[in-house]
């Protein structure tokens, strides 16, 4: 259904298991939404992306419901995604499926990974099960149930089934790999129990399995051969395989790969978050205009090809990153300029009484603009009341003003051109009516030998229509809702969100448009006469100014920026600024940042989220880049918006670091740790014992073995192999696993061997 041709990583790999019949030619993907909440504009990234897969290569998307937690879901929103998914313009194939219905075949496995020794079932309590995971840097400890026999977990896993034990009183695991680097490894759960009723199977089951075990299973029950989810998911993988290699399949094997989550600003995406903001009637609902919710998303007036289009232009990536609104807002205006016929309304009315004018003309006007290859008109009358809008009229213009003014001249759009002879004024001052004499000859006519300074908008006073007019903005006001430090993101509300234009009057022809057209209302933007609402009320879908391809024009580099990339070592690439990252960019490099962090930063937005709320607990701005962008990032997916370091953590890291009382080789252990269990950075080195470390380390004796046990080139540096100094400065930091100060050591290292 897609426009366009994808073609990504993705493709890559469907091209590649085409080429060697992988799945035996089959492309199947799934959209697996879990029926929790209402669907959002990230979800439909990965709608379009499925649905765009499967047809691109004649294969399969399935909708399949994810309903494996019976607590939070629903049959309110099984429908509203349903519906939101098929008006975006996709049909899923066959039958929507439901992971509940495969419950029987999920547990049937669970039995074989039983009998195979593979799974037990464990009564630890929900704290021992936490503390025998063990950590980043320590092992998990075995369960006394571990070794249990398969027969008795068989026994023990009917009783499960069958609602002998309480919620809470055990598990099942899988018996995997206690020291495994993945601590999703180390004995996962697969079942739980839950004696509450779902909306599906009501009281049939009281076992309910993972998310990891039940997943990968219902792609291979459904014969899915890509199943694309987002990043967060990356160390989830090895568990997926896992599953699927360890169980008797009846088909082909699926296999799970991750794309960039679509990540916006001045709106949040999290299904909690948006819930509360609906419950808490912070909004209307889910169909608030301002939600960015596929629903909020319609109801303001958005055509579903536009969001398409605009997943198509994000395209699918492997790094999270922040997609600025200029993107969506120019998919937007794309679509409507080409689908929504050109109108008239006027916000706020101001009358221009048309003094020499006896007659109504009726006028058949264009409904298209010259550029858009389409045809129709529809009737205007033109009379001697007009009512124009009160910003098209200045009683003192300044320079260069196009519009109305007075003893000036305009066009009335396809009408006559009007010259304003006279202000009328109540007793506060206030402009309540303009009065002016029509040039008659001049009706649809290039004005000819006259000065006209431009064209406005008008209505007949007459026939305009009254009208509810809603301008709808961001629903927040800081980039990144919540993302600061002890900053609850409802704070950050925008509370112009909604402004509501109670004086509006629109023309006839859009007046008696049905609920749900579109129409651009000249000059104004464009407009959605609201589907629901019984009266005369138009939602501005966006306004006309067209950002986007201002952005596409590179604006001029800021000093600092320019300065940067020239100071940039030619080796070092530097990335291509995209034009919606420029600003921001701009900001940090402005702040000591190089224009290659920067970019990385900007694209990341939890990333940029830690970094400001780092500076805000008063870490040096570069610094605190180096740290997220070199150290954290490559241990942990913060990308996900999942819990990471706290500002204030990250300022005392960064002290802790440059102080030099942490060795290098104990770095990235203390890293782990901290991402992994969180507490204050000193405090934990001193617990790990990591804290002034390099003095327990005897370099003396480290030095001395080394050069003994290379007397060659020892020999060498002697005789003046100067250089070699890197490799003995290596072999001693091997020999002290990383603990050794590397520039005591190399002090000690010149003296024994002068
Ligand atoms: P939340 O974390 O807010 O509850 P979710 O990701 O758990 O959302 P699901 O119903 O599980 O919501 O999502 C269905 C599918 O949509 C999943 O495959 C998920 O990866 C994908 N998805 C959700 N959010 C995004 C996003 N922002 N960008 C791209 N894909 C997304
Ligand atoms: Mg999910």
């Amino acid at each position: 259904m897609s426009d366009s041709k994808l073609s990504n990583f993705i493709t890559e790999i469907i091209d590649a298991d085409l080429a060697s019949n992988t799945h035996g030619g089959r492309v199947v993907t799934r959209f697996p939404p879990e029926p929790n909440g209402y669907l959002h504009i990230g979800h439909a990234k990965s709608i379009c992306v499925n649905f765009g897969l499967a047809a691109q290569y004649n294969g399969q998307c399935h909708l399949r419901f994810d309903d494996t937690n019976p607590s939070t879901e629903d049959t309110e929103y099984v429908e509203s995604i349903m519906n939101d998914v098929r008006w975006l313009g996709f049909e899923w194939s066959g039958e929507v499926r439901f992971a509940s219905d495969y419950f029987e075949q999920m547990a049937a496995w669970a039995e074989e990974l039983i009998a195979k020794g593979l799974a037990y079932v464990d009564f630890s309590s929900v704290d021992e099960l936490r503390a025998m995971r063990g950590s980043v840097s320590e092992p998990g400890t075995p369960s006394r149930y571990r070794d249990t026999s398969p027969e008795e977990n068989a026994e023990h896993f009917r009783k499960m089934k069958a609602g002998d034990y309480a919620d809470g009183q055990c598990v099942l695991r899988a018996k995997i790999d206690l020291s495994a680097a993945n601590i999703l490894m180390r004995d996962p759960l697969l079942y739980r129990i839950r004696k509450e009723l779902h909306h599906r199977t009501g009281d049939t089951w009281c076992i309910y399995p993972m998310y990891d075990y039940a997943h990968c299973l219902e792609d291979a029950i459904e014969g899915v051969t890509h199943s694309v989810c987002t990043l967060e998911f990356q160390n989830n993988r090895e568990l997926y395989d896992w599953v699927i290699e360890h169980v008797t399949l009846p088909t082909y094997r699926p296999r799970q790969y991750e794309m960039a989550r679509l990540a916006l600003p001045y709106t949040v995406m999290s299904k909690r978050k948006l819930i509360d903001l609906v419950q808490e009637g912070h909004v209307w609902g889910w169909d608030d205009p301002r939600m960015p919710t596929i629903a909020g998303i319609r109801r303001r007036g958005v055509p579903p090809e536009a969001i398409r289009q605009f997943c198509d232009m994000i395209g699918v990536a492997k790094a999270n990153s922040l997609v600025d609104w200029g993107k969506f807002d120019y998919a937007l205006r794309d679509t409507l300029n080409t689908s929504a016929e050109r109108v008239m309304g006027v916000l706020d009315p101001l009358t221009l009484t048309l003094t020499n004018v006896t007659q109504d003309v009726v006028i058949d006007a264009d409904l298209w603009p010259h550029d858009v290859p389409r045809e129709g008109t529809r009737s205007l009358t033109i009379g001697s009341e007009i009512l124009i809008e009160r910003s098209d009229f200045e009683e003192h213009p300044p320079k260069g003003w196009r519009r109305l003014a007075p003893g000036c001249e305009v066009r009335l759009r396809h009408g006559w051109v009007v010259r304003c002879d006279e202000v009328i004024k109540d007793a506060e001052g206030v402009v309540i009516e303009l009065r002016g004499t029509a040039d008659l000859d001049t009706l649809g006519a290039a004005p000819v030998g006259r000065k006209v300074r431009g064209t406005i908008h008008w209505l007949n006073a007459e026939h305009a229509v009254h009208a509810k007019v809603r301008l709808i903005e961001h629903l927040f006001d800081a980039e990144l809702p919540g993302a600061a430090e002890d900053t609850d993101y409802r704070s950050e509300l925008n509370a112009n969100s909604m402004r509501v234009i109670d004086t509006a009057r629109v023309e006839p022809y859009a007046a008696q448009a049905a609920r749900g057209s579109r129409f651009q209302f000249e000059r104004c933007g464009y407009f959605y006469r609201d589907p629901n609402d019984e009266g005369m009320v138009f939602n501005r879908i966006i306004g006309l100014r067209d950002s986007w391809s201002k952005a596409k024009q590179p604006p001029p580099r800021s000093k600092s920026a320019s300065a940067q990339v020239k100071s940039a070592k030619p080796v070092q690439s530097v990335p291509v600024v995209p034009a919606e990252l420029r600003l921001a960019v701009d900001n940090l490099v402005a702040k000591g940042l190089s224009e290659a962090d920067a970019v990385r930063l900007c694209r990341d937005s939890a990333l940029l989220a830690q970094w400001e709320s780092s500076l805000k607990a008063g870490a040096p701005p570069k610094d605190a880049a180096k740290l997220l962008l070199n150290d954290l990032r490559a241990l942990h997916n913060v990308g996900a918006g999942s819990a990471s370091l706290k500002g204030v953590q990250i300022a005392a890291l960064i002290d802790l670091l440059g102080g030099g009382r942490v060795a290098r080789a104990d770095r990235s252990a203390l890293l782990s740790h901290l991402v992994e269990q969180g507490g204050e950075p000193e405090a934990v080195a001193a617990e790990l014992g990591f804290l002034d470390r390099t003095d327990t380390v005897d370099l003396e004796a480290v030095v001395a073995q080394v050069i003994a046990d290379h007397p060659s080139e020892a020999q060498r540096f002697r005789d003046g192999e100067q250089r070699l100094i890197g490799f003995f400065v290596g072999a001693c930091m091997r020999a002290s696993q990383g603990r050794a100060d590397a520039r005591a050591l190399q002090q000690v290292l010149r003296q024994h061997l002068s």
